[in-house]
């Protein structure tokens, strides 16, 4: 594994797995839900669940409950209550004022038919007078000198986007819905945590959220990602495409399939049973590829 020293210090690992509840739990979400757990068992630190709730129109009714149920199925109980990003709004407000006060903001007018190629602004909107009145999202500009790369613990040295992939991106939506990139960046950060561990569709993720975090003053964790599932079309398995809920009746099998997915050594013949399958899979946990 690529772990520094102060990367894998034990007391001070507090990792997480973060599902948005729009669905129950599919095979995909089962190996981040997976990974982020051995990683943080295998290090001796804490697990937290937190739900990624700041999407209200995306949101399927009973899937907290259906999430956490199937999680439990899996013996994947984590530490601590559940954290809620729906209880963090004044935490993000707090840092679009700093943002906005520092000058990184501006509103932007773009619609789909308007963005550029890599959906950033394609109307030079922060060059324009726009109104608090008319509707807009709120972009941070990038400054691509600044950017830098980072360390995945799994896959590697990770390079900056080049300039004209990132020049901004949303972080406050037109509807008045936080972005995922800045509840993600301020959440993610230390103390909260110290290791996110998440799939690898979330790479191009990671820069913009490290981006925020280095505005913002946060100190930045850890990041790996795992590869993840994809359909029979190659497509990512998630519940947009479909992907069926997981049966919770055979945990044994699901995790036996994440952990072949995952590279890890099938557990023995001994370990049949889910507590006897994550023992043998956190001591044996390395992230491979
Ligand atoms: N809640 C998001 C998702 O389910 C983010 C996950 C993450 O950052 O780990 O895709």
């Amino acid at each position: 594994m690529n772990d520094s020293p102060a990367d894998t210090d034990s007391n001070a690992y507090r990792g997480r797995f973060a599902p948005s509840p729009t669905g129950p739990l599919h095979a995909g979400s089962l190996v981040a839900a997976l990974a982020s757990f051995l990683d943080a068992r295998h290090h001796h630190g804490q697990w937290h669940l937190r739900i990624d709730d700041i999407d209200p129109p995306r949101a399927v009714a009973g899937s907290i409950d259906a999430i956490t149920e199937a999680l439990v199925a899996h013996g994947l109980v984590w530490d601590g209550p559940i954290l809620y990003q729906s209880h963090s709004s004044s935490n993000y407000d707090h840092a679009l004022d700093r943002l906005i006060s520092s000058g990184w903001l501006f509103r932007c007018l773009c619609t789909r038919a308007t963005l550029d190629a890599n959906g950033c602004c394609g109307q030079h909107c922060q060059n324009q007078d726009i109104s608090l009145a008319t509707p807009h999202s709120l972009r941070v500009k990038v400054a691509p000198e600044r950017l830098a790369g980072f360390n995945d613990r799994f896959f590697g040295g990770q390079a900056a986007p080049a300039e004209t992939a990132l020049k901004d991106f949303i972080v406050k939506r037109r509807d008045g819905l936080y972005a995922y990139q800045l509840a993600a960046a301020i959440d993610d950060a230390k103390p909260h945590f110290t290791h996110i561990v998440r799939g690898a569709d979330l790479l191009e993720s990671t820069h913009r959220q490290r981006w925020l975090q280095q505005l913002l003053g946060l100190e930045q964790p850890a990041y790996a990602h795992v590869a993840v599932l994809l359909d029979p079309a190659g497509k990512k398995l998630s519940k947009q495409n479909g992907a069926p809920p997981l049966d919770k009746h055979q945990p044994e099998q699901n995790l036996r399939q994440c952990l072949q997915h995952l590279a890890q050594p099938a557990p023995p013949s001994s370990a049949r049973r889910v507590p006897e399958m994550l023992d043998h899979a956190t001591e044996h946990w390395s992230m491979r590829r």
